[in-house]
């Protein structure tokens, strides 16, 4: 039930005294990693949290190491104040919003590499990304040994990352996948739509909308390149400038599928597109 009772911590200590608290008390504990700048598609994923544990923990962390130099580290939106108002509109108990020298004290020389499923798409666009989600997953993760964590599906390359990250590193929490969350005219909310102009943020719908043309013609039994081609076509005339990718995929390693059509494979078609300086990201089932 939704309540105002949200707790800040932003040291390791803390967040683990308190989950060890839960723990004792006999409560499951679920975990839902964001980088704040909150909005309605990260509190579905708190309520999906909900439905899994009794005490939700949201941690907000600008991950410096999953962006490269030119990224927009600097520029991503930030608001302490707001995220923890949202988080207690909808009953989250704990936000753990640690500082960059919590995270990685002076020093600080691991770093977790999941090969395959990391490579291609996000992996290639942005090399430094993947590496930098892994080992902050993993230590929040670790840090906060909860028993379930969400992702969301927005994130779609992620969340396979993460999976198989847990999978190979045998963490003991469970990965729950949440669905993406869309703004009325389909465009996946994200926090980097506020970068968009007004004009822009007209325009950003053609982007699932070229999805699910693509998605539907491959299901229909069209050929894969044809369909990433004409979904590339409908970007670029809708105003999109450089696309990074825009590819049908096997569901959970994805690996490339095609030319031709799909037959019994399961796929999945991402895309990663550039409207002005805003890099655009979303994906769905081809089903
Ligand atoms: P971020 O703060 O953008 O790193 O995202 C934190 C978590 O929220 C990740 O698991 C994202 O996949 C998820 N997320 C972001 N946007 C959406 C959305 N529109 N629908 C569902 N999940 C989302």
């Amino acid at each position: 039930m939704p309540h105002t009772s949200l707790k800040i911590v932003r040291t390791v200590a803390d967040l683990r005294a308190q989950v060890a608290a839960w723990k004792a008390a006999g409560d499951e504990v679920v975990l839902i990693p964001t980088m704040g700048a909150l909005h309605d598609g990260h509190l579905t994923l708190i309520k999906l949290g909900q439905t899994k544990a009794r005490r939700t923990v949201a941690s907000v962390f600008v991950n410096p190491k999953q962006f490269a130099p030119h990224e927009d580290f600097d520029a991503y939106p930030r608001g302490e104040a707001i995220d923890a108002e949202k988080l207690a509109s909808v009953g989250c108990d704990l936000m753990f919003a640690p500082d960059a020298s919590e995270m990685y004290a002076p020093g600080f020389s691991t770093a977790i590499n999941v090969a395959g499923v990391s490579e291609p798409l996000e992996g290639a666009a942005r090399p430094q990304f993947f590496g930098g989600v892994a080992t902050v997953v993993a230590k929040l993760l670790i840090q906060s040994q909860a028993d379930y964590a969400v992702f969301g599906e927005k994130d779609y390359q992620q969340l396979q990352v993460i999976k198989r990250l847990v999978r190979d590193l045998d963490l003991p929490v469970e990965i729950v996948s949440a669905p993406t969350a869309r703004a009325e005219d389909g465009l996946a909310l994200s926090s980097r739509n506020a970068y968009l102009s007004v004009e822009e943020r007209a325009i950003a719908a053609a982007l699932p909308q070229a999805l699910r043309a693509a998605a539907k013609a491959v299901a229909d039994g069209g050929r894969i390149d044809a369909a990433e081609a004409a979904g590339k076509a409908a970007l670029a005339a809708a105003g999109f400038g450089q696309i990074d990718y825009l590819d049908i995929r096997e569901a959970s390693d994805l690996s490339k599928l095609g030319p031709g059509p799909i037959g019994q494979a399961q796929g999945r078609i991402l895309v990663a597109a550039w409207l002005g300086k805003t890099r655009l990201i979303d994906n769905m089932a081809v089903a």
